[in-house]
């Protein structure tokens, strides 16, 4: 008796439509998410969030898309450039539909 259900009634901390990460793609363009590579037509599944000390400020991320394949590639170039700062699952945080 009295029980309680915390979870009936939570909303999600944004509403419907105004997910966060959608105003970050820099082109307005939400779907389909492709991978950044030149010439690369394949889904994206990663992102990789990366900053150039020379041009950004610190907590200046700027995102590229990466398919499986381009993801280790993307990510090779960034790293061997120091610029590399996170690699996430598009789908952890973003797009789900
Ligand atoms: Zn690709």
């Amino acid at each position: 008796m009295g029980t309680i259900h915390p979870v009936a009634g939570r909303l999600p901390p944004w509403p419907p439509g105004a997910h966060p990460l959608l105003h970050r793609w820099q082109t307005g363009r939400v779907d389909p998410i492709i991978c950044s590579a030149k010439g690369c037509r394949a889904e994206a599944k990663w992102q990789l969030r990366w900053n150039n000390p020379k041009l950004h400020t610190p907590d200046r991320r700027k995102i590229w898309l990466a398919c499986d394949t381009h993801r280790t590639t993307l990510s090779d170039f960034l790293t061997a450039r120091g610029f590399l700062r996170d690699v996430i699952p598009v789908a952890a945080d973003t797009l789900d539909t």
